[in-house]
């Protein structure tokens, strides 16, 4: 029988959602004092669920708005009977920068930071780990998770949806810190509650089995191929060159500050945006597909996740160098 067969509960899946999970603990090195949490509802669910399992009605919380995903972060927060405080709000650069180090205070009564390190949609990272002092820190890592090394301890709560770096969707980890495990509102559902489902080992419910096996054979992917230091070698060098590639063009441009670019997320627009279904055309018939920007913001955008070899990055500037070449 395959793992889409076997039940939850039987030795064989629980043994691979326990390797899943060890291997994420061996990655990312995560302490003891944290639980790893495999549950449903998205990274958006989450949105929610952090608030709900840590905060009561009318407590303090604070955030750092990004671009699009802490938007909505702030939005399904503020839904949740909050008194939110935007410590900062990076509209005047058109969310293209990250708010400096040291630019804004955070309140010691929050009850805790969220910022989103990397904004998919924007092609925004943070260059650094915000200090928040006491404060538990909560980062949206949906889209750089597992990208290269990460110091764990700095945070009270990290979730990511899997499709990006993590395996297939339909699972969000959560790695918690057991101080924040236990306080959740009394109104909160169980299956979203994060004592409950740390008590359950996240089996209160049929849990998401393909994608929890998935997620454990994409970890040992990249312990094979050299763990998080080798990933991160690899994801800084095909993101190096996309954007020396384009910088050096004369004829796509990159909006993002340099010290806030994303090594996953890459927009550009071209010089001319009535190219960019010609653009889009010959690119897809040259075998690089995906490269629409989001509705929102128009232009291209190259997503390069951790399974997107060096090659794939090389075959896109070959084509736009070409491409610019013709048209330009
Ligand atoms: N946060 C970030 C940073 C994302 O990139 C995404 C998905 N693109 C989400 C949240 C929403 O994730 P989900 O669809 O799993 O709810």
């Amino acid at each position: 029988m395959s793992v889409m067969e076997v039940s939850h509960r039987s030795k064989a899946f629980v043994a691979c959602a326990a390797n899943a999970e060890q291997s994420l603990r061996n990655l990312l090195g995560i302490p003891d004092n944290y639980r790893v949490l495999f549950l449903q509802g998205g990274a958006t669910g989450q949105f929610s669920f952090v608030p709900m399992n840590i905060t009561q009605p009318g407590d303090k919380v604070a955030f750092l708005h990004t671009g699009q995903w802490s938007n909505k972060a702030i939005k399904f927060a503020k839904a949740q009977d909050l008194n939110v405080e935007v410590l900062a709000d990076e509209a005047e650069s058109k969310y293209t920068t990250v708010p400096a180090a040291g630019s804004y205070t955070v309140p010691q009564d929050a009850a805790y930071l969220h910022y989103t390190p990397n904004e998919t949609i924007g092609g925004v990272e943070f260059d650094y780990i915000p200090d928040t002092g006491q404060v538990p820190l909560v980062a949206d890592m949906s889209s750089t998770i597992v990208s290269r090394p990460l110091d764990v301890s700095r945070y009270g709560i990290i979730y990511a949806g899997a499709q990006k770096n993590l395996g297939p969707s339909g699972v969000v980890v959560v790695i918690v810190r057991d101080d924040l495990i236990g306080n959740a509102r009394s109104n909160t559902p169980g299956v979203f509650d994060y004592a409950a489902q740390a008590a359950a080992d996240s089996m209160l419910n049929t849990p998401p089995t393909f994608g929890v096996y998935m997620l454990g054979q994409v970890l040992a992917w990249i312990e094979r191929t050299g763990g998080l230091d080798a990933m991160a070698k690899r994801n800084q060098a095909k993101a190096a060159a996309l954007y020396a590639a384009i910088d050096g063009s004369g004829f796509y441009a990159n909006p993002v500050a340099v010290n806030a670019r994303s090594w996953m997320n890459v927009p550009f627009t071209l010089a001319n945006p009535e190219l960019d279904p010609v653009f889009l055309k010959e690119a897809e018939a040259a075998g690089l597909t995906n490269l629409k920007g989001h509705r929102s913001v128009g232009g291209m955008r190259a997503s390069i996740y951790n399974a997107m070899p060096q090659a794939g990055v090389d075959a896109l500037i070959a084509f736009m160098t070409e491409f610019a070449n013709r048209n330009g």
